[in-house]
Protein backbone atom coordinates (compact mmCIF):
# COMPACT_ATOMS: atom_id res chain seq x y z
CA UNK A 1 0.00 0.00 0.00
CA UNK A 2 1.59 3.53 -0.84
CA UNK A 3 2.10 5.68 2.09
CA UNK A 4 1.27 9.21 1.49
CA UNK A 5 2.99 11.91 3.40
CA UNK A 6 2.02 14.80 5.34
CA UNK A 7 2.16 18.10 4.19
CA UNK A 8 5.26 19.94 5.51
CA UNK A 9 3.80 22.40 7.96
CA UNK A 10 1.45 19.16 9.20
CA UNK A 11 4.76 17.20 9.62
CA UNK A 12 6.36 19.93 11.55
CA UNK A 13 3.27 20.32 14.38
CA UNK A 14 3.29 16.33 14.20
CA UNK A 15 7.20 16.02 14.93
CA UNK A 16 6.83 18.53 17.40
CA UNK A 17 3.99 16.39 18.87
CA UNK A 18 6.31 13.22 18.62
CA UNK A 19 8.65 14.71 20.59
CA UNK A 20 6.65 16.90 22.97
CA UNK A 21 8.39 18.03 26.22
CA UNK A 22 4.73 19.15 27.31
CA UNK A 23 3.70 18.22 30.76
CA UNK A 24 0.24 18.22 30.23
CA UNK A 25 -0.01 14.94 27.48
CA UNK A 26 -3.26 14.08 28.90
CA UNK A 27 -5.02 16.82 27.13
CA UNK A 28 -5.08 14.76 23.92
CA UNK A 29 -7.76 13.14 25.60
CA UNK A 30 -9.80 16.70 25.53
CA UNK A 31 -9.12 16.88 22.15
CA UNK A 32 -9.81 13.96 20.82
CA UNK A 33 -13.59 14.21 22.55
CA UNK A 34 -14.32 17.98 21.92
CA UNK A 35 -13.79 16.05 18.15
CA UNK A 36 -16.26 13.66 19.06
CA UNK A 37 -18.61 16.23 20.08
CA UNK A 38 -18.28 18.17 16.97
CA UNK A 39 -18.68 15.18 14.71
CA UNK A 40 -22.20 14.59 16.39
CA UNK A 41 -23.49 18.09 16.26
CA UNK A 42 -22.99 18.22 12.80
CA UNK A 43 -25.50 14.85 12.76
CA UNK A 44 -27.79 17.14 15.04
CA UNK A 45 -27.56 20.28 12.61
CA UNK A 46 -27.95 18.27 9.59
CA UNK A 47 -30.71 16.32 11.13
CA UNK A 48 -32.76 19.75 11.79
CA UNK A 49 -32.63 20.64 8.20
CA UNK A 50 -33.31 16.95 6.85
CA UNK A 51 -36.05 15.63 7.74
CA UNK A 52 -35.46 12.41 6.66
CA UNK A 53 -33.27 12.42 9.35
CA UNK A 54 -34.43 12.46 12.59
CA UNK A 55 -32.21 12.90 16.41
CA UNK A 56 -32.85 10.63 18.71
CA UNK A 57 -30.28 11.72 21.34
CA UNK A 58 -29.90 8.08 23.18
CA UNK A 59 -28.15 7.15 20.00
CA UNK A 60 -25.77 9.50 20.41
CA UNK A 61 -22.45 9.30 22.06
CA UNK A 62 -19.53 9.09 22.81
CA UNK A 63 -17.04 6.09 24.62
CA UNK A 64 -13.84 5.78 26.03
CA UNK A 65 -12.40 2.10 25.74
CA UNK A 66 -8.90 1.45 26.88
CA UNK A 67 -7.64 -2.14 26.68
CA UNK A 68 -4.66 -2.23 28.77
CA UNK A 69 -3.30 -6.18 27.29
CA UNK A 70 -3.06 -4.48 24.12
CA UNK A 71 -1.82 -1.15 25.54
CA UNK A 72 -4.51 0.98 23.18
CA UNK A 73 -6.89 3.48 24.03
CA UNK A 74 -9.99 3.75 21.65
CA UNK A 75 -12.19 6.79 21.32
CA UNK A 76 -15.07 6.28 19.13
CA UNK A 77 -18.47 8.27 18.47
CA UNK A 78 -21.47 8.00 16.52
CA UNK A 79 -21.10 11.50 14.72
CA UNK A 80 -20.75 12.12 11.14
CA UNK A 81 -18.17 10.11 10.27
CA UNK A 82 -15.72 11.11 7.46
CA UNK A 83 -15.02 9.88 3.96
CA UNK A 84 -11.66 8.81 2.45
CA UNK A 85 -11.39 12.07 0.65
CA UNK A 86 -12.29 13.94 4.31
CA UNK A 87 -9.66 11.61 6.01
CA UNK A 88 -7.17 12.66 3.49
CA UNK A 89 -8.47 16.52 3.85
CA UNK A 90 -8.87 16.55 7.70
CA UNK A 91 -5.91 13.96 8.90
CA UNK A 92 -3.00 14.45 6.14
CA UNK A 93 -3.36 18.39 6.66
CA UNK A 94 -3.57 20.66 8.60
CA UNK A 95 -5.35 23.66 7.72
CA UNK A 96 -4.29 26.36 10.91
CA UNK A 97 -1.40 24.98 11.02
CA UNK A 98 0.58 27.36 10.51
CA UNK A 99 -0.86 29.52 13.98
CA UNK A 100 -1.10 26.11 15.04
CA UNK A 101 3.21 25.78 14.89
CA UNK A 102 3.59 28.98 16.26
CA UNK A 103 2.08 28.51 19.25
CA UNK A 104 3.17 25.11 19.53
CA UNK A 105 6.84 26.35 19.27
CA UNK A 106 6.81 29.22 21.59
CA UNK A 107 4.82 26.89 23.88
CA UNK A 108 7.94 24.65 24.14
CA UNK A 109 10.23 27.88 24.28
CA UNK A 110 8.99 29.72 26.86
CA UNK A 111 6.77 27.30 28.58
CA UNK A 112 3.35 29.24 28.59
CA UNK A 113 0.10 26.96 28.69
CA UNK A 114 -0.66 27.70 25.45
CA UNK A 115 -1.43 24.21 24.45
CA UNK A 116 -3.15 24.03 27.11
CA UNK A 117 -5.52 27.29 26.22
CA UNK A 118 -6.24 26.70 22.61
CA UNK A 119 -6.87 23.18 20.87
CA UNK A 120 -3.60 21.67 19.14
CA UNK A 121 -6.18 19.13 17.90
CA UNK A 122 -6.17 15.62 16.48
CA UNK A 123 -2.67 14.99 16.18
CA UNK A 124 -1.56 15.91 20.12
CA UNK A 125 -2.53 11.92 20.27
CA UNK A 126 0.84 11.48 19.31
CA UNK A 127 2.13 12.50 22.54
CA UNK A 128 0.99 9.53 23.90
CA UNK A 129 0.47 7.31 21.00
CA UNK A 130 3.38 5.66 18.80
CA UNK A 131 0.73 4.49 16.47
CA UNK A 132 -2.89 6.00 15.61
CA UNK A 133 -5.45 4.46 13.64
CA UNK A 134 -9.02 6.26 12.32
CA UNK A 135 -11.43 3.77 10.90
CA UNK A 136 -14.74 6.03 10.08
CA UNK A 137 -18.09 5.57 8.06
CA UNK A 138 -19.76 8.88 6.74
CA UNK A 139 -23.72 9.57 6.94
CA UNK A 140 -25.06 8.24 3.76
CA UNK A 141 -22.09 6.53 2.51
CA UNK A 142 -21.74 2.49 2.18
CA UNK A 143 -17.87 2.58 2.69
CA UNK A 144 -16.17 2.82 5.62
CA UNK A 145 -11.82 3.57 5.64
CA UNK A 146 -9.14 3.23 7.90
CA UNK A 147 -6.45 5.83 8.21
CA UNK A 148 -3.27 4.74 9.78
CA UNK A 149 0.44 6.32 10.87
CA UNK A 150 3.17 5.57 12.82
CA UNK A 151 4.13 9.32 13.23
CA UNK A 152 5.89 11.95 11.15
CA UNK A 153 7.00 9.36 8.27
CA UNK A 154 3.11 9.17 6.83
CA UNK A 155 -0.13 7.60 6.91
CA UNK A 156 -2.15 5.05 4.72
CA UNK A 157 -5.78 4.92 3.76
CA UNK A 158 -7.65 1.75 3.16
CA UNK A 159 -10.77 0.77 2.68
CA UNK A 160 -12.25 -1.59 5.88
CA UNK A 161 -15.69 -2.70 7.31
CA UNK A 162 -17.64 -0.97 9.90
CA UNK A 163 -20.90 -1.83 10.82
CA UNK A 164 -22.53 1.25 11.77
CA UNK A 165 -21.62 5.79 10.83
CA UNK A 166 -19.35 7.54 13.01
CA UNK A 167 -15.58 7.00 13.70
CA UNK A 168 -13.44 4.98 15.99
CA UNK A 169 -9.63 6.45 16.92
CA UNK A 170 -7.40 3.93 18.13
CA UNK A 171 -4.38 4.69 19.66
CA UNK A 172 -1.59 2.18 20.80
CA UNK A 173 -0.27 4.00 23.82
CA UNK A 174 3.22 4.28 24.33
CA UNK A 175 5.44 2.25 26.69
CA UNK A 176 6.38 3.81 30.21
CA UNK A 177 9.93 5.49 29.71
CA UNK A 178 12.18 6.53 32.95
CA UNK A 179 11.22 9.95 32.77
CA UNK A 180 7.54 9.75 30.89
CA UNK A 181 4.62 7.34 32.47
CA UNK A 182 1.65 6.89 29.88
CA UNK A 183 -0.07 3.99 31.97
CA UNK A 184 -2.86 6.15 33.40
CA UNK A 185 -4.43 6.18 29.79
CA UNK A 186 -4.69 2.69 30.24
CA UNK A 187 -6.72 3.11 33.57
CA UNK A 188 -9.93 3.25 34.62
CA UNK A 189 -9.60 5.72 37.16
CA UNK A 190 -6.50 7.66 35.59
CA UNK A 191 -8.91 8.22 32.45
CA UNK A 192 -12.33 9.32 34.25
CA UNK A 193 -10.66 12.10 35.91
CA UNK A 194 -8.80 13.28 32.81
CA UNK A 195 -12.47 13.28 31.59
CA UNK A 196 -14.06 14.92 34.10
CA UNK A 197 -11.33 17.70 34.82
CA UNK A 198 -11.62 18.53 30.72
CA UNK A 199 -14.70 17.31 29.00
CA UNK A 200 -17.07 17.92 31.80
CA UNK A 201 -19.27 20.10 29.85
CA UNK A 202 -19.26 17.78 26.48
CA UNK A 203 -23.23 17.48 26.08
CA UNK A 204 -23.13 13.98 25.07
CA UNK A 205 -22.92 11.05 27.16
CA UNK A 206 -19.15 9.98 27.58
CA UNK A 207 -19.47 6.32 28.18
CA UNK A 208 -16.33 3.90 29.14
CA UNK A 209 -16.01 0.28 28.59
CA UNK A 210 -13.31 -1.35 30.43
CA UNK A 211 -11.99 -4.07 28.81
CA UNK A 212 -10.73 -6.41 31.43
CA UNK A 213 -7.83 -8.54 30.51
P1 LIG B 1 -10.22 21.11 14.56
O1 LIG B 1 -11.08 20.30 15.48
O2 LIG B 1 -9.74 22.39 15.20
O3 LIG B 1 -10.84 21.33 13.20
P2 LIG B 1 -8.51 18.80 14.64
O4 LIG B 1 -7.07 18.60 14.34
O5 LIG B 1 -8.93 18.49 16.05
O6 LIG B 1 -8.86 20.30 14.27
O7 LIG B 1 -9.38 17.92 13.66
C1 LIG B 1 -9.21 18.08 12.27
C2 LIG B 1 -10.46 17.71 11.51
O8 LIG B 1 -10.60 16.29 11.43
C3 LIG B 1 -11.76 18.19 12.13
O9 LIG B 1 -12.06 19.53 11.76
C4 LIG B 1 -12.76 17.21 11.52
O10 LIG B 1 -13.14 17.62 10.23
C5 LIG B 1 -11.96 15.93 11.41
N1 LIG B 1 -12.22 15.02 12.54
C6 LIG B 1 -11.40 14.78 13.58
N2 LIG B 1 -11.96 13.90 14.44
C7 LIG B 1 -13.18 13.57 13.92
C8 LIG B 1 -14.26 12.71 14.33
N3 LIG B 1 -14.20 12.02 15.47
N4 LIG B 1 -15.34 12.63 13.53
C9 LIG B 1 -15.41 13.33 12.37
N5 LIG B 1 -14.44 14.17 11.92
C10 LIG B 1 -13.33 14.29 12.70
MG1 LIG C 1 -10.43 19.50 17.27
Amino acid sequence: MEKKLFQAESKRLLEMMINSIYSQKEIFLRELISNSSDAIDKIYYRALTDDSLSFDKDSYYIKVTPNKENRTLTVSDTGIGMTEDELEANLGIIAKSGSLAFKTENELKDGHDIIGQFGVGFYSAFMVADEVTVISKSLGSDEAYKWHSTGADGYTIEPTEKETVGTEITLKIKENTEEEQYDEYLEEYGLKSIIKKYSDFIRYPIKMDVIES
